[in-house]
Parts: C-alpha cells; structure tokens; sequence
C-alpha cells in the first residue's frame, strides 16, 4: 500500500500557511489489511479510518458516483485498484486536489499548483455538480483566501449557479450547511462568503432575507453606503476585523433583514425595521438550526440595536428594561455582546469605520450600576417573592438615574 497526504494540508504547505490537520489517503489497501494494522474504521459512510497513535483520518482511495438527490445520494466505490488519479478526481477544487507522499513528491494531475500561484479556486471536473455542498465550501474558500487575492474562476462560478438554480442546494441538511456557514464566518472576511454567494445567486436560495437587503436603500446621513446589502456586508467585515466570537458574526448578518420588508414608497426610512425583521431572523435561525446562543444574539440585537445606538438618549427606565431583557444580571456576556454587535453596526458604514462610539462604554456603566445593586438590604427588610423583585427595579432603577446624572 502506499500512503499520501492529501487536500488541505498540502495545499496550505504550499501556501506558506500552517497546517492544522492532515488527511491522508491510502492507495492499494483493503479494508481487513487496515484493521489488521491497528486503524480504527471510523463512520459507516466511507472507508475511512483513524491511525492507532495519531488519530488523523486515513481514507482508503475511492470513487463516487451520484445516485440521487441530495448527500446521501452518493455511491462510492473502494478498492486496492482505485489509483490516486481516481482518487483525487472526485475532489471540490483542484487547489484541494494534489497529493504528497512522504518525500513531499507531489501528485498534481489536475494543476493545483498552477491555481494556486495563480489564486485561482478552479473545480476538478463536471462531477463538482454532484455534490452541493460545494457551492459552500467555495465560497468559504474564497473568504478564507481573499487575504491572498484568490478568486473564484468563472467556470467553476458558473456550475455554482447552476446548482443554485437546480434546486439541489435546498436538499442540504441544516447541519452540513451550519458546519459551512459558521467556518466561513469566523474567517478573517467573512463577507466574502456572502458576496460569492450571492455572485452565484445561492444566496438567494439559502438566505433569500440577506438578499432581499441588496438594492434596499437607507437614509444618506446616517448611512454613506445606502445600500442596506452593502451595510449589512461591511457589518460583518468589522466583526472580523475586531475579531469578534460567531455569536456576534452571526448577529451582524442578521441585525437588519426587516429593512427588506420596507414597503417602497417608505423608503429610505424603515420604521420599526427591529421588529418586522425578527420573524425573518427566526427562520433563518430555524433553517440552519443554528445554536441556542447565536440565535438568541441575533433575535435581541435585531430587536435592540437601535436602542444601543441611542443608549445616552434612552430614560433611566427605558435603560433598565433594556437591561432587563437581557437578563443582564445573570448573563453579563451576552449583554457585552449586543454592545460589541452594535458598535459593529455604527462602523460597517463607508466612511464611519474608525468613528468613535461612546454608546459602548455608556451602556458598559450602565449595565454595571445596575448589577452593583446590593440585594442583601432588602431581604433583610423581609422583602420576598415579587415585592422583593419589585424593590429591586426600584433601586435599580435609582441607581440608572444616578448614573446618568453623572455621565
Ligand atoms: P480545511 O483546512 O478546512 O480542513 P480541507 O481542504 O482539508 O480544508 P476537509 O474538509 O478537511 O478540507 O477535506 C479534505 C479534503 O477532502 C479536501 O481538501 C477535498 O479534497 C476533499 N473534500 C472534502 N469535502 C469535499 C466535498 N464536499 N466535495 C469534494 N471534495 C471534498
Ligand atoms: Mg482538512
């Protein structure tokens, strides 16, 4: 048997960028010869094992054909004959398609090397349309390289649009498409993933809310951009300038899908845009099951942000309610989350990125004079149950009007 390094970590040699895990492929061996030598056989999908001291996955070189709709539509066929041509054949893009045994000989039957100097993400063959998770792992891709000046080539975009258009992408499960998107996000241009896939009208298709907002105007002062698309793009170019964690990134994305509700003649104003738009960010959390803490992120920023945007003008009980749909006593960090998701919101706007935002620090003081309200006094007041709760609003909404006396 002969064994091979292959995809990323190969690529990413050759990048100059370091390498995190490896996948290796294995070319003339059974299935019984690897269990004999020790490896774990790891799902029941794929040949695919797990080495007995390093735990790195080793797949035996196959085939696949498609056979149906959707992932689970695959056939595959494994045997010592597969050669690594064969192999390498049915992989996403050719940067991804090259191969290295362990004198570092590359195997580069389809021009990996040559896409990669010239920082192109190309596909392998046609079969590239079977799968379309492909159309995803593109464009998180092309977010992740962008640093580097890689583009997608207009061929490869092309099949991308046609399995936009097929219908495929909808026979993604949420959890392959969640695995994708939340990669994507937390690269370092996150809105590059949702530029390419608007360029090959996916977007469209997986989150037809975010699409909506390309062509959506706002009001020139407030918003040098005025396209609500663009906005919402240089939102999330912020967060990952500001490194911000996926709870966040994922917020930005979704903070303004109500504007794409707008009737036209109200336009370029969007009343009440935070509440039309929490029905969207409710399907859209839904559609790709996202966690429990990104989708809660995004349904109170889409409902707050204008709120953290004028926080020095809110009354002290408006403050306190703000605080109190946060829940800001027991969960701090998610309130410090909305902070950091607005400030995000006021910079994503051309122009304005450097500007300052003392609503920030202002909301910060706020939040911590409201929780340094002591509850000891007033249970030793015999204070219980909901007056106690209500004592507690009380002082705390003193302390709010202290602290903005004194801001
Ligand atoms: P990363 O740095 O994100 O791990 P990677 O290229 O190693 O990048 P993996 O998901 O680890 O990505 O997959 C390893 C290799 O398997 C890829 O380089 C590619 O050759 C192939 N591959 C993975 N998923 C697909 C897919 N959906 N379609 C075609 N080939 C794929
Ligand atoms: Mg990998």
């Amino acid at each position: 048997m002969q064994i091979y390094k292959v995809g990323g970590a190969v690529r990413d040699r050759l990048l100059g960028k370091p390498v995190t895990d490896i996948d290796w492929v294995v070319v003339g061996a059974t299935t019984e010869e690897m269990l004999a030598l020790g490896y774990r056989p790891v799902g029941a999908d794929f040949p695919v094992f797990l080495h007995p001291k390093s735990g790195e996955e080793y797949a035996l070189a196959r085939t696949e054909r498609k056979s149906g709709r959707g992932y689970g539509g695959f056939t595959f066929h494994a045997s010592p004959e597969v050669t690594l041509e064969e192999d390498l054949i049915r992989r996403d893009l050719t940067i991804n398609a090259m191969a290295e045994d362990n004198q570092q000989n590359l195997t580069d039957p389809y021009h990996g090397q040559r896409d990669l100097e010239d920082r192109i993400l190309r596909h392998v063959s046609p079969a590239f349309a079977e799968d379309p998770l492909r159309v995803l792992r593109v464009a998180r891709f092309a977010a992740r390289y962008a640093d580097l000046g890689f583009t997608v080539a207009p061929q490869t975009l092309e099949l991308m649009r046609q399995l936009s258009e097929s219908g495929e992408l909808q026979a993604l499960t949420a959890e392959r498409s969640w695995k994708e998107i939340s990669r994507a996000l937390m690269e370092d241009q996150p809105q590059v993933f949702i530029q390419v896939l608007r360029d090959c009208d996916a977007l469209r298709v997986l989150m037809p809310e975010v699409d909506a907002l390309f062509g959506v105007p706002q009001p020139e002062v407030h918003h040098p951009e005025i396209d609500t698309g663009i906005h919402t793009l240089s939102v999330l170019e912020q967060s990952a300038l500001h490194k911000q964690p996926l709870t966040v990134r994922w917020a930005c994305l979704l903070h303004d899908l109500g504007k794409g509700l707008t009737p036209t003649e109200e336009w370029p104003r969007h009343i009440a845009h935070e509440h039309t738009g929490l029905k969207l960010i409710k399907a859209v959390n839904e559609r790709f099951k996202a966690p429990k803490d990104c989708q809660e992120l995004a349904l109170l920023v889409g409902k707050y942000h204008t709120h953290g945007h004028r926080a020095l003008e809110l009354k002290a009980s408006t403050l306190l309610e703000l605080l109190q749909s946060f829940d800001v006593y027991r969960r701090p960090q998610r309130f410090e989350e909305f902070i950091v998701a607005c400030e995000m919101d006021a910079r994503g706007r051309k122009g304005l990125e450097q500007r300052s935002y003392p609503q920030a620090d202002y909301l910060r003081g706020a939040a911590k004079a409201a929780r340094e309200v002591a509850v000891q006094p007033l249970l030793e007041k015999g204070l219980k149950g909901p007056e106690l709760g209500e004592a507690l609003k009380r002082e705390r909404l003193k302390a709010l009007k202290v602290y903005k006396e004194n801001a």
